[in-house]
C-alpha cells in the first residue's frame, strides 16, 4: 500500500544569528492511510521541525517527504499548532471558518458547514461564544475543528493537549480517539508524554535527540476501543518501558 505519508532521509540546518543548528539528521518513517502514529522524542529534538517540513513552512536540505506517493505540496495536509491561534474579536463560529474564508469560500456556505460539525466538537452551545468564555479544552476542540475543517485526510497535531490540566488532557484524548474513528483521518500527533503516545497511538516513533535520527518504531498491540483504565495494566506499562528505554531515561 502507498503510504499516505513518508519521510525518506530527511535533514534540516536553522542558520541564523551566526549559529549553526543541526535539528534533523536523517529522518525517515511513514504512516499508512487511517493509522494513528504519534512521534516522541526530548524536548528540542526536532519534532515541530518536522511538521514544519511536511507542511512546507520549512524546506528539507536533504531527503524527500510524500503525501500518497506525491511529493508534498503546501495545503495537502491539515496542521493544528501548539497554540490554538484563536483570534480573540471572533466568534468560535467565525474563528473555525477562516482558513476557508481566506480560500474564498462564502461566510454563508462555511458557517453551515461548521454547524453542522459544532457538535462533534462538544461545541454545538457555544457557536457565538468568544474565545475569552471558553475553557482550555474546548479552546483545543475549536482549534481541532478549525484544522479538520479544512478537508484534508491528513491531521498533525503538535503537543494539542500540552497546556491542559491532567483531567481535561485524558478527556481530550478520549475525545480525540472517538474522533479518529468517526473521522477515519491519517493522524500525525506530536507529544513528549510517553503514556499518552501509547494510549493514543497505532506505532510510536521515537527521535533521538538533537540532531534526530529515528532510534526506535514502537507498535503498539493494545486493543481498541481503549479505555483509561487500560493504563493500569501490565501490557501498557511495558510499552511505556519499551519507550523510556528508547528515550534513554532509566526504568
Ligand atoms: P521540538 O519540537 O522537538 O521541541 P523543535 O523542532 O522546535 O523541537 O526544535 C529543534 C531544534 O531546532 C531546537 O534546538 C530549536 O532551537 C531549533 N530551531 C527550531 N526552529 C528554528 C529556527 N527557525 N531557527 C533556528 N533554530 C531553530
Amino acid at each position: 500500500m502507498t503510504p499516505k505519508l513518508e519521510l525518506r532521509g530527511v535533514a534540516k540546518t536553522f542558520h541564523g544569528n551566526g549559529l549553526t543548528v543541526p535539528a534533523l539528521a536523517d529522518v525517515s518513517f511513514s504512516v499508512q492511510p487511517g493509522e494513528f502514529v504519534t512521534l516522541i522524542g526530548p524536548s528540542g529534538s526536532g519534532k515541530s521541525t518536522v511538521l514544519n517540513l511536511i507542511v512546507g513552512l520549512l524546506e528539507p536540505d536533504a531527503g524527500e517527504i510524500r503525501v500518497d506517493g506525491e511529493p508534498a505540496r503546501p495545503g495537502r495536509v491539515g496542521y493544528m499548532p501548539q497554540r490554538d491561534l484563536l483570534l480573540p474579536w471572533r466568534t468560535v463560529l467565525d474563528n473555525v471558518i477562516l482558513p476557508q474564508e481566506v480560500r474564498g469560500v462564502p461566510r454563508a456556505e462555511a458557517r453551515a458547514r461548521a454547524r453542522e460539525r459544532l457538535p462533534l466538537f462538544g461545541l454545538a452551545a457555544f457557536a457565538d461564544a468568544y474565545p475569552a468564555a471558553l475553557s482550555g479544552g474546548m479552546r483545543q476542540r475549536a482549534a481541532l475543528l478549525r484544522t479538520v475543517l479544512t478537508e484534508r485526510d491528513v491531521l498533525l497535531l503538535d503537543e494539542p493537549f500540552g497546556a491542559l490540566d491532567a483531567l481535561t488532557r485524558r478527556e481530550l484524548q478520549d475525545w480525540l480517539l472517538g474522533l479518529w474513528t468517526q473521522l477515519r483521518q491519517t493522524m500525525l500527533f506530536i507529544t513528549h508524554d510517553v503514556e499518552e503516545a501509547v494510549y493514543l497511538s497505532d506505532r510510536v516513533i521515537v527521535l533521538s535527540a538533537r540532531p534526530a535520527r529515528v532510534v526506535k518504531e514502537l507498535a503498539v498491540s493494545l486493543p481498541r476501543p481503549r479505555r483509561q483504565g487500560l493504563i493500569a495494566t501490565p501490557e501498557f506499562g511495558a510499552h511505556v518501558a519499551e519507550l523510556l528505554q528508547a528515550l534513554g531515561i532509566d526504568v
